[in-house]
């Protein structure tokens, strides 16, 4: 697809954060004016991020910090398209959530009964407060054979010196543990994540655009979902990775900030 045509297409951006709006906590280029540039084109702007190991008000709070977040705005995590896909399909049931406290209060607030004793379903999340009596319990509901249900599967997650393990090094060693891989996965690039957005925007297909950094969590979560998808060479994927990859985006840009000369 071209660019030109994406655009018009356009209501709602979904942004990926880091390698898409900022690499390391500094915004990339000229990013800010860039986001004023489409807000004031009348698209909506919405944060997507996989890590769950945040609330959205802790996003919420670091966005504004950079400047870039405004009142129409909207910050979506994979742990809130959880919170969503519990209610659906696990209305009611009790839920033992490793997470941190943060994330455990926000799953409570929305709702979601947790239980530490005999729970019905098992969700994981990214869980950077975890501790060997969160691993065993884990593991002893995951070997009772309860719905086990993952928030995303990034093996890391990008930090200063060296990637550090995310939740999929976790669901490694839930597997290496007691055969058990996730029933669900909800994150990026998969469609429970999507249906959460277009519950979320009430909107569907080309007027959500994907923009990330990332072929095999965005781009692939764009093609699963029938968004149209944006790939953004200022992060993770290089112009020769692209060629080789198998996963195509809609279109392709240095970075989000070439997008303001085809509003
Ligand atoms: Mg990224």
């Amino acid at each position: 697809m071209q660019i030109e045509r994406l655009v018009a297409k356009a209501k709602t951006f979904l942004l990926d954060l880091d390698g898409t709006v900022y690499i390391e906590g500094a915004l990339i280029g000229d990013m800010k004016n860039t986001l004023t540039a489409l807000r004031e084109s009348g698209r909506r702007l919405v944060y997507l991020t996989n890590n769950s190991s945040k609330t959205k008000e802790d996003y919420i709070a670091r966005l504004s910090a950079l400047g870039i977040y405004e009142k129409n705005d909207a910050v979506y995590t994979s742990g809130d398209a959880t919170i969503a896909f519990l209610k659906k399909r696990y209305a009611g049931k009790r839920v033992y959530l490793a997470g941190t406290g943060k994330v455990r209060r926000s799953f409570s607030a929305a709702g979601i009964a947790l239980d530490e004793e005999n729970p019905e379903v098992l969700v994981l999340t990214y869980d950077t407060e975890i501790d060997y009596e969160k691993i065993s319990k884990t593991a002893l509901f995951l070997k009772r054979g309860i719905p086990y249900v993952a928030t995303h599967p990034d093996i890391n997650c990008p930090a200063k010196e060296v990637d550090l393990p995310d939740i999929g090094s976790y669901i490694k060693l839930f597997e290496t543990s007691t055969g058990r891989v996730p029933d669900v996965v909800v994150g990026k690039p998969h469609t429970y994540m999507g249906d959460g957005v277009k519950e979320l925007t009430g909107q569907s297909g080309n007027e959500l655009v994907m923009v990330g950094d990332r072929l095999y969590t965005d781009i692939a979560f764009g093609v699963n979902n029938g968004f149209s998808s944006l790939l953004v060479l200022s992060g993770e994927t290089t112009a020769e990775s692209y060629r080789q990859s198998a996963i195509k985006a809609s279109a392709v840009l240095p970075s989000l900030n070439e997008i303001v000369r085809y509003l």
